[in-house]
């Protein structure tokens, strides 16, 4: 077959042991913590299990690398927010797949980072604008290498956290979802059919805040691995 410009490049992940996990989609979660919601004024999501809400970000939004990634700070905002976050990788797809059935979709976990222009996000919410430019910029989706399930198991558990310039800014809990994975993968399932090489943010806990260039953030989740980045 002829194409009729280049066709795009393969946005992946490192996989320990020199694998490549080749990203489709990134899919993530709003406020899935109950201490970030209070955080972000959203009261309704803190004190009740509201039904999950996603928003997405372009495949090739995905910027990692080996060792300290170099993330660079986006144009259009003064406000970048850090959200730290577990990171799922699908190694197999499917639509309506039961709460029993998700994990033995997933291939494998990371450490990632949401990034969000959150003064531009404010402003979207005031005006009920779509979220798109302020959560799925170039970059927006920072990630460590992949851990396969083989490794990592299923992680219910676990301390998730943020350092920035060696200060924990971020520190809380994969136990404190208000949605787990395998609920999370069934329920978006029945809005899309799910593909192998789609990612899933899974939300995250308190402390975001702002970042400047030069800033250094290492952050973790135990049992999965850390992630090293740089704003430059
Ligand atoms: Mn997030």
């Amino acid at each position: 077959m002829s194409f009729v410009i280049p066709v795009p490049h393969v946005t992946s992940l490192p996989v320990a042991g020199g694998l490549r996990f080749p990203v489709r989609r990134i899919f993530c979660v709003g406020r899935n913590y109950a201490d970030h919601a209070r955080e972000m004024g959203a009261i309704d999501q803190a004190e009740g299990r509201e039904p999950p809400f996603f928003f997405s970000k372009p495949g090739d939004a995905v910027v990692s690398g080996e060792g300290q990634v170099a993330v660079t700070y986006p144009p259009l905002t003064a406000n970048l927010h850090h959200e730290v976050e577990l990171v799922v990788a699908l190694g197999a797809g499917g639509e309506n797949v039961t709460v029993d059935a998700a994990n033995g979709l997933i291939f494998g976990y990371a450490v990632g980072l949401d990034l969000t222009r959150r003064d531009m996000q404010a402003k979207a919410k005031e005006k009920a604008h779509p979220w798109d430019m302020s959560k799925g910029f170039d970059q927006s989706a920072v990630a460590g290498a992949i851990c396969p399930v083989a490794v990592s198991g299923h992680p219910a558990g676990g301390r998730i956290w943020l350092k920035v310039n060696g200060q924990v800014r971020q520190e809380g809990d994969l136990s404190a979802m208000l949605w787990k994975v395998d609920e999370i993968i069934a329920n978006l399932s029945t809005l899309v059919r799910l593909e192998a090489g789609d990612l899933i943010y899974t939300g995250t806990p308190a402390g975001v805040g702002p970042l400047v260039r030069g800033d250094v953030l290492e952050g973790g989740v135990d049992g999965v691995g850390t992630l090293l980045a740089r704003i430059v």
